[in-house]
């Protein structure tokens, strides 16, 4: 009968808390900070353009959206979240799924089309999420007015996104009539506070858009 002596495996030293993220076995930050970000931020092939000319809550919005980690009823939902219904909060014909809300919703869908009659570009095709943040990346625009033009799709999201707020939430359901003045209103007024050296005039910017000059 083979025996085995246990005691001899043990070692004499005295019991230690261990931090089994670090190989060192040792507490850091960086290994905590990895460990959050590998489980927390889902991986995604598609950069992210960060614009100063908007606020930063704007950036953080399409960034995402770019993630598809908005809370939509179709997302909460989806992560068990009891929610009063999944469909889409404006047509309310379809599930409100990130794509639906910010390209497919038939109620807003042609903000997009007045942005490119109102900047004289052709819309992207297909128009996707990504195809629209990118948009500026296929269109005949110096750097700069590129950058002005990033700035009004990452508006125009943001503006999406606070209708879909204030129908779900607000007191005053607001006018889809409006939606589109109140892009072209919020943008002009981050952009000509955020960048001094464009010369925004408000006529200019209502009607050639792509006249601007930096
Ligand atoms: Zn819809």
């Amino acid at each position: 009968m083979l025996t085995v002596d246990f005691n001899s495996y043990l070692q004499t030293v005295p019991d230690r808390l261990g931090w089994s993220l670090d190989i060192s076995d040792i507490f850091s930050v960086s290994s905590t900070r990895s460990f959050l970000d590998n489980g927390l931020i889902t991986s995604t092939d598609i950069t992210t353009r960060w614009n100063n000319w908007v606020p930063i809550k704007l950036n953080i919005l399409t960034w995402r959206v770019k993630l598809q980690s908005i809370p939509t009823r179709e997302t909460l939902s989806s992560t068990g979240i009891l929610v009063e219904t999944i469909m889409c909060p404006i047509c309310s014909c379809l599930v409100e799924t990130v794509h639906h809300l910010f390209v497919g919703c038939s109620d807003l869908m042609d903000i997009w089309t007045r942005i490119a009659i109102w900047w004289g570009l052709n819309l992207p095709d297909p128009i996707t999420i990504h195809s629209l943040l990118s948009w500026s990346d296929i269109v005949t625009l110096r750097a700069s007015q590129r950058k002005i033009f990033d700035a009004v799709v990452i508006t125009t999201f943001w503006c999406i996104w606070n209708f879909r707020n204030a129908i779900i939430f607000g007191t005053v359901i607001p006018k889809k009539a409006l939606f589109f003045d109140d892009v072209v209103h919020k943008a002009f007024f981050w952009i000509s506070n955020r960048c001094k050296k464009a010369k925004l005039g408000w006529s200019t910017w209502l009607h050639n858009p792509s006249f601007i000059t930096m």
